[in-house]
């Protein structure tokens, strides 16, 4: 803390704005964030280069959506998210904030909006003090595919005929189609659902992964349930393939393949939600579809304490055509201490580099380096919801004590991320120590047994106490 005010970097002593996009939603979490942006974030930061936008279900309702469109083409623009948790009303909230009509998720508008590839979501550790899992737990969920997306209609009995007619310009009568599946249905009621998962953004999720289990030291492994739902089968293949190719080798040499002999290991999911109660040693990644992703990662935050101990973070891709934008920094390092002069570029998934003046030469290869791959879009948010319980709870004067742990998580996420895609050197320096003497405080507030009463029992502290022994510690 006295380190950041005495660099004062502004008139007022404040980090210069980087560009960010902060999106408020709802309930606790809406009322919690607001006191963080006032107590923590405002008198250190100037915010000024921030676009805020309001996706409470009245702003929403009022706009007739443009606020949550406004706040995508923002993001796509931007590249660094920060988003509170919102509410997608039910049949009896519309009625109860008087909505005009139902809401949609706002998650499925932001994941095509950014060509999502997947949310990770890892668990937060504090030194010194005991969660669930001892060393770290990675998640991927495929951020696109599945039931999330499915058509369903509800039928009597019938035939029921899936048809696939392919991207074709010219097409004639029924040429080409192909039947996926066709059946007898002899129920008097049926409910028939068709979804589909897109596979081309696999190989960036599992580059993903893996770059960021290898980082981390931990052990991948990639979970489906393929043994019986057959078409999960090319979601292991690719993630086989990008290991066997470009990771393997790294894996093995840093002595992370020990339990699983040496290779790639597959789990099925339903066994999957089995090792993530007993190994509790943690210290292991996973990645999976969109619905199991949801279903195992709040599994872990369960075994973990709280959702409050969860960080959740989807990765999307800029729509400039360029696949996968890689940090390069590692890599800049590592040819740096080569004495070979490092120009910061983007590589491409498989290493090539993209945007590069004719004159460059390729990119390193990925051999050659422990890569960390950053994409421009990523938004971070908690991985639990508004908290409603709470808010209740605060609304009829009553104290309650919410953990901040993975909101905050979520802004030093998107900090860091807009510090990442800055040109301004130093203000990103600033911006990245800053995160660090946040966390610092945050971690030592829970270390010293000022925790939330998540963590610390009845004797922790409330929402507002915990905000304001960090913002004080900050401070000084
Ligand atoms: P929730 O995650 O808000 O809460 C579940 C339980 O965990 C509650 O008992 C809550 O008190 C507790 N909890 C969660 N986070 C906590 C924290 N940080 N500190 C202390 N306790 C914490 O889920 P819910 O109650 O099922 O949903 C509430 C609302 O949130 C719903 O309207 C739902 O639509 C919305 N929601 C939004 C998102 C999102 O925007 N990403 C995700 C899930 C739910």
């Amino acid at each position: 803390g006295r380190r950041l005010m005495s660099d004062g970097l502004t008139a007022e002593g404040k980090i210069k704005s980087l560009p960010m996009v902060y999106i408020k939603g709802e309930e606790m979490t809406r009322y919690a964030a607001q006191l963080m942006l006032e107590n923590w974030l405002e008198p250190h930061i100037d915010t000024s280069a921030w676009e805020f936008f309001d996706l409470s279900c009245a702003a929403r309702d009022a706009s007739n959506d443009q606020t949550l469109k406004d706040a995508v083409a923002a993001g796509a623009k931007i590249g660094a998210i920060f988003k509170e948790p919102t509410v997608t009303p039910s049949a009896e909230q519309v009625k109860e904030f008087g909505l005009s009509k139902p809401l949609p998720s706002p998650n499925g508008a932001m994941r095509r909006g950014w060509n999502g590839v997947t949310i990770s979501r890892d668990t937060i550790h504090i030194d010194g003090v005991e969660l669930g899992f001892k060393s770290p737990v990675l998640f991927e969920r495929h951020a696109v595919g599945g039931e999330y997306g499915a058509g369903w209609k509800e039928v009597g009995k019938g035939r029921l005929i899936t048809t696939y007619f392919p991207d074709k310009e010219s097409f004639e009568d029924g040429e080409d189609a192909i039947i996926v599946d066709a059946r007898i249905l002899d129920n008097e009621r049926n409910v028939a659902v068709v979804y589909h998962n897109p596979l081309d953004n696999v190989e960036a999720l599992a580059h993903h992964f893996f770059s960021r289990t290898l980082k981390a030291g931990v052990t991948p492994y990639v979970v489906t349930k393929k043994t019986v739902f057959k078409w999960q089968e090319p979601f292991w293949a690719i993630h086989k393939k990008v290991f066997d190719e470009n990771y393997k080798a790294k894996f093995l040499e840093k002595g992370l393949l020990e339990n699983t002999g040496g290779e790639l290991q597959h789990l099925i999911s339903d066994a999957a939600t089995m090792q993530i109660i007993r190994w509790t040693r943690g210290g292991f990644g996973m990645s999976a579809h969109n619905y199991d992703g949801d279903m195992l990662t709040d599994e872990v935050a369960q075994v973990h304490r709280s959702p409050g101990f969860i960080t959740s973070n989807l990765v999307g891709v800029a729509a400039d055509g360029s696949p996968v934008k890689f940090c390069v920094l590692s890599c800049i390092a590592s040819r740096r201490r080569r004495g070979v002069s490092a120009t910061p570029s983007t590589c491409r998934a498989d290493g090539v580099g993209v945007g590069a003046t004719p004159s460059t030469r390729p990119c390193w290869s990925l051999r050659d380096l422990t890569f960390h791959l950053i994409t421009q879009i990523k938004e971070f948010e908690a991985s639990h919801g508004t908290v409603s319980d709470l808010w209740h709870q605060h609304l009829r004067g009553e104290p309650t004590s919410f953990n901040p742990l993975g909101m905050a998580e979520a802004v030093m996420g998107a900090l860091s991320h807009a510090a990442d895609l800055s040109k301004d050197e130093e203000t990103a320096r600033k911006t990245h120590e800053y995160v660090t003497c946040l966390r610092r405080a945050m971690h030592n507030t829970f270390k010293y047994g000022q925790g939330t009463w998540d963590m610390a029992g009845p004797s922790g502290l409330t929402t507002e106490q915990f905000v304001e022994k960090v913002g004080n510690r900050l401070s000084k």
